[in-house]
């Protein structure tokens, strides 16, 4: 089964020149989108994983099911202003703009073993920005996993030494 037959391409969404990749369509398939998931969760039961970490909001779509599926915990990070306790922040760059991120101060415990979890790997702004948030509180990245990957945006360049699985790749 090709995870990509499920996958949209938009041209030009949200901007010119951007070919957005469109999880929705897989996600509409319940049995295709369970598979990705556990294809997920099986790369994450081998690393001792004990906090699973996405960001918002098409990484709580992914992270939320591997953590269920674990049995083990799931820690939101969000925009800049929307988490209600005391936050630790990490500003970041993306493929179209600019943010800011925001995790709970007392989310993870040093030396927690985390899978940092997303729909999409691109530059990598976002997820460097997450590893930064975790690391900061004394987390340890035990992987990363992505359902795509865009290889022509180097976002794996950029994470050097970090344990990557992406379910399938656009070149
Ligand atoms: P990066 O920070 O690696 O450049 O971009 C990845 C982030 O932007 C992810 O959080 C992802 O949800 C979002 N993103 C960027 N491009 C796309 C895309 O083509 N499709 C989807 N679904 N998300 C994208």
């Amino acid at each position: 089964m090709d995870f990509k037959d499920y996958i949209t391409i938009i041209e030009d969404y949200p901007q010119e020149g951007i070919r957005f990749k469109d999880i929705t369509t897989l996600m509409q398939n319940g049995p295709v989108y369970k598979q990705a998931v556990d294809k997920m969760a099986a790369f994450a039961a081998d690393r001792q994983i004990d906090v699973v970490v996405g960001p918002e909001a098409r990484g709580f779509v992914v992270g939320c099911p591997i953590a269920y599926s674990l049995e083990k915990a799931f820690v939101p990070v969000r925009k800049k202003g929307k988490l209600p306790r005391e936050t630790v922040d990490a500003d970041y760059g993306l493929e179209y703009g600019e943010s800011s991120l925001s995790i709970h101060k007392d989310a993870i415990l040093p030396g927690q073993n985390v899978l940092i979890t997303d729909d999409l790997l691109a530059t990598g702004g976002t997820v460097n920005a997450t590893v930064q948030l975790v690391e900061e509180l004394g987390g340890n990245v035990a992987g990363m996993a992505f359902m795509i990957e865009l290889s022509y945006l180097s976002g794996r360049d950029n994470l050097d030494g970090y344990d990557i699985f992406s379910l399938v790749t656009f070149e």
